[in-house]
């Protein structure tokens, strides 16, 4: 049986990562090299004349001219955090190698911190992976397709009128033959103006949008994008239509990756982030080798974003 070029590549090992980015020290020297490539620059006054000093551990710099004392975490989306260096390197290493996704309670686990701990560095993770990913464009033959997030919380109501149920269109770049390149997920009501933004944002032309017959996807008229659009009868023959193949196949794995790892937890809220992993992880499923560093390098390049959190909301996540 032939080896799926995924799933057999290689990736990096728990030993690697610990070879690497094992100590404070060779996180610490590995994060300076990236926010200062020719040494400290004071973020205040841009001089470089500095002295450094270690407080509890970790390092921190201050300015000559200024006086301004930052650490290598300050201004980056890391700065509130107390976590060792290393911890983050790992965190980063267990969400980006996993084939599914990664929960909050594995990460308390696997880290030895507490739980809203974890589901705090989780999110500040994802919220990078979503900003990497916020000026994805797709070009070529796209094949789209709408989908939900949720909505088989026990107790709750079932189907479309499930309060928790959030919907979002998958877009998918192929080749000619229908091969999967990279792919899009949007949190996004099934409205011509809303699809229509979407086509704006995040189709390029030249491009073909294949779809099937749902009326708001007729909304891409106008915007200098092509649109194929197959009659189905809906339900399981939609589903195995040929012109939907790469579509349909990344929703079944958003599914299974999703499913088995979050039982329950407010999509509404939280959606987005979440597609916004998935979506990443997907378009740099070829790295998986280089992964932790380019995720580590955009972190340490990402501003501060507060989180504000309900967690009591997030008990499964
Ligand atoms: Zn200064």
């Amino acid at each position: 049986m032939a080896q799926n070029r995924v799933q057999y590549q290689k990736g990096l090992s728990m030993p690697e990562v610990f070879d690497r980015f094992g100590s404070v020290q060779q996180c610490e020297e590995r994060v300076r090299a990236w926010r200062w490539p020719s040494g400290f620059v004071c973020p205040r006054c841009e001089q470089t004349g500095h002295s450094e000093f270690r407080r509890h551990d970790r390092l921190y710099f201050q300015c000559s001219s200024c006086r301004y004392q930052c650490s290598l975490v300050s201004g980056t989306i890391f700065e509130s955090s107390k976590l060792p260096l290393p911890r983050w390197f790992l965190a980063m290493h267990l969400m980006t190698q996993a084939k599914n996704n990664v929960s909050a309670l594995e990460l308390k686990r696997h880290l030895g911190v507490s739980y809203p701990t974890a589901w705090l560095l989780k999110h500040k993770i994802m919220q990078v992976m979503v900003l990497r990913e916020a000026q994805r464009q797709l070009t070529g033959r796209v094949e789209i397709d709408d989908a939900y997030l949720g909505g088989e919380v026990r107790g709750g109501k079932a189907g479309r009128g499930s309060p928790n149920k959030v919907p979002f269109v998958a877009a998918v770049q192929t080749t000619e033959d229908a091969k999967p390149v990279v792919m899009c997920l949007s949190q996004r009501p099934f409205t011509k103006e809303s699809i229509q933004a979407f086509a704006e944002k995040s189709l390029a032309a030249p491009a073909t949008l294949v779809s099937d017959g749902l009326g708001c996807f007729t909304a891409v008229h106008g915007t200098g994008i092509l649109h194929e659009h197959h009659i189905t009868s809906g339900g399981a023959s939609s589903a195995k239509h040929p012109s939907f193949q790469a579509v349909n196949t990344a929703l079944g794995n958003i599914k299974t990756s999703l499913s088995g790892t979050y039982h329950a937890f407010a999509f509404k809220k939280y959606g987005q982030r979440y597609l916004g992993q998935v979506q990443y992880l997907f378009n740099c499923r070829y790295r998986l080798r280089s992964i932790l560093i380019r995720l580590a390098r955009d972190a340490f390049q990402t501003a501060p974003r507060p989180i504000k959190t309900t967690r009591s909301a997030e008990a499964a996540c």
